[in-house]
């Protein structure tokens, strides 16, 4: 029996992929239950030496039944909806609305949102996974996880009912498209800083300032903007306040030209005398800061599980070119500076996949806690750095070039020690219980 997660993923699919996950169900117990790498070696693919091996630690022993076949859906969904069209995308700087949708109704978005609000019902291996087969493939254009992992929650845990309501089935949907509202020309790292004023008038509240690197910038309907609503005190005058696109005043800036996240739109935003009804509020005026702390741990682990996974996916890719591709009459894969290369990589990831799961199982527990979603950021981030960088390097002249995924790994990565709290940001939330 399928559990209400899955089933609830399953109805949200579209027939092809439904159907192929009913076909998945119907293998034999066994398979499913073994590790994805080691499935496919039982069915025969990918006969070369090196994945014919498969170490306990691939297994991934959280994952269930389930969960296996929400991963297969999600491979298939990026395998056919996203893969073919990200070039183009990269071109435009953006996505298009249409695989949104498409997305929500794979069940793909709002996967850990209670199914009453339109969402998957999941825990945060379904979140985890949705990205994981996402980022796998370097396909970073769609900012799903951020709409879904970061933004609804704060929706879900500070919204009031009729917010949630209005709100959350549309963005599950992928009919809503959401960004959040931080940083600001003046003020990235140290939040509290921010300049942007929300001044209530009568039933409104009355919004002046900018925004800079936003996400989903270009694209959103909705936006959870951070003001000051009493800027003479600091972090406890900043409110949460829900931003509606189309209101006037607002007005989006440029498309910002980036070094790697090409396919993913990030702008300027500009709020003039931008009049929202104070109902628009989202929990408690001035409570906002407190808030961003309590999510702001869950956004890092999400950048550490996509750090993770696109790692993992350079890794794989790099070894299969290597085990190709020739040099004085054999592979590059027989030198020996390319097995201790792969070597070292496989056992940082090894490593890291083992912390980053540890950390999904907390967050599922409600035990997460801030010091060790920074750990994991920061450990993805800089292992993901290093990993795109000896992949690149395995791949020679080819690494360099854009149509090779090492080089679009390589590009992406840079930014996983930044947004979010940079690697800096991170060492000091850390030293700070030492
Ligand atoms: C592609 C992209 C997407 C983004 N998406 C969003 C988004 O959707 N929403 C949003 O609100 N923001 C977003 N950001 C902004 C991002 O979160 C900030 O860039 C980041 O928090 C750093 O802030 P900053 O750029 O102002 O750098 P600064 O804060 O100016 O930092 C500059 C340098 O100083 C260091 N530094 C700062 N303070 C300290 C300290 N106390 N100790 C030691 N070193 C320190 C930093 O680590 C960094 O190396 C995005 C950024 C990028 C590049």
């Amino acid at each position: 029996m399928l559990s209400r997660v899955a089933l609830t993923c399953a109805r949200r699919l579209t027939q092809s992929t439904a159907a192929s996950i009913q076909q998945q169900h119907q293998q034999p117990r066994a398979l499913l239950s073994m590790g994805a790498s080691a499935a496919r070696a039982a069915a025969g693919a990918g006969s070369s030496k090196q994945q014919a091996y498969v170490s306990p630690f691939d297994e991934r022993p959280q994952l269930t039944d389930e969960h296996r076949i929400f991963r297969d859906a999600a491979r298939r969904f990026f395998e056919t909806e996203v893969a073919p069209h990200h070039a183009k995308w990269e071109q435009d700087g953006m996505v298009s609305r249409e695989v949104w949708e498409k997305a929500g109704a794979a069940g793909l978005l709002g996967t850990t949102i209670p199914v009453e609000y339109g969402g998957g019902g999941g825990d945060a291996f379904h979140a985890a996974i949705a990205v994981e087969e996402q980022l796998r493939l370097q396909l970073s254009g769609p900012g799903f996880s951020l709409h879904s992992d970061i933004i609804i929650p704060y929706i879900l845990h500070y919204g009031s009912e009729e917010q949630k309501q209005k709100w959350i089935p549309l963005m599950c949907q992928g009919k809503a498209i959401s960004a959040i509202g931080m940083s600001e020309p003046s003020a990235g790292s140290d939040l509290q800083g921010i300049k942007t004023t929300a001044v209530r008038d009568g039933d409104d509240y009355v919004i002046n300032g900018s925004k800079i690197f936003i996400s989903n910038g270009q694209m959103a309907d909705i936006i959870v903007l951070v003001a000051k609503t009493d800027p003479s005190k600091g972090a406890h005058g900043t409110s949460l306040i829900l931003v509606e696109t189309d209101r006037p005043g607002f007005q989006r800036g440029r498309n910002l030209k980036k070094l790697g996240l090409k396919a993913q739109d990030t702008s300027e935003l500009f709020f003039d005398n931008v009049r929202v009804p104070a109902s628009n509020l989202l929990g408690k005026e001035n409570h906002g800061f407190k808030y961003l702390m309590q999510e702001l741990g869950t956004e890092r682990l999400v950048i550490g599980v996509l750090s993770q996974a696109s790692a993992e996916g350079v890794f794989a890719d790099t070894v299969k070119y290597v085990n190709e591709r020739q040099a004085f009459g054999k592979s590059i894969a027989s030198f020996q500076n390319t097995k201790f290369k792969l070597a070292e990589m496989k056992t940082q990831l090894s490593v890291g996949r083992v912390f980053i799961d540890r950390c999904l199982e907390l967050q599922n527990q409600g035990k997460l806690d801030p010091v060790a979603a920074a750990i994991a950021k920061l450990h993805a981030g800089d292992m993901l750095a290093k990993i795109t960088d000896e992949c690149l390097q395995l791949h020679g002249g080819y690494g360099f070039m854009w149509e090779y995924t090492a080089a679009r790994a390589y590009a992406d990565a840079r930014v996983q020690r930044i947004y979010g709290g940079t690697s800096e940001i991170m060492k000091d939330i850390i030293s700070r219980t030492l």
